[in-house]
């Protein structure tokens, strides 16, 4: 008995955000990963590559996984189109550190600079 229900949740498509049975599909538009609608939209929100192969998406597709939902209009496939987002989080520490220092290098020659002209 609970091998058969090991080997149904197995093949069950599941999300790769919320690890969940799909019943609504967002399809991206870059590969064939399995997320919940809900989840990657909020996901898009803040980065625009799929969270498993970190392929770009451009466009989100909605369908109906469950095929005894498939009755009604309102569940043929919806298509959204996300915008261009990156993760700052994603960014490297030594990329961030770089930054830093380039900050700190301006802002301090732009003090420098200012001492120079009230010692004049
Ligand atoms: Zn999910
Ligand atoms: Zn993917």
């Amino acid at each position: 008995m609970s091998g058969v229900l090991t080997r149904f949740m197995n093949n069950a498509e599941k999300c790769g955000i919320c690890l969940n049975p799909v019943s609504y599909q967002g399809k991206l538009s870059c590969c064939n990963h399995n997320f919940c609608f809900d989840c990657i939209t909020k996901w898009s929100q803040t980065e625009n590559s799929c969270p498993l192969c970190k392929d770009r998406f451009h466009t989100i597709t909605k369908i109906v996984k469950r095929t005894q939902y498939r009755n009604t209009r309102a569940d043929r496939p919806v298509v959204i189109e996300v915008s261009h987002k990156n993760q700052c989080a994603a960014m490297r520490e030594s990329e961030m550190v770089n930054i830093l220092e380039l900050m700190l290098t301006h802002e301090l020659d732009r003090l420098f600079e200012l001492l120079d002209r009230l010692n004049v």
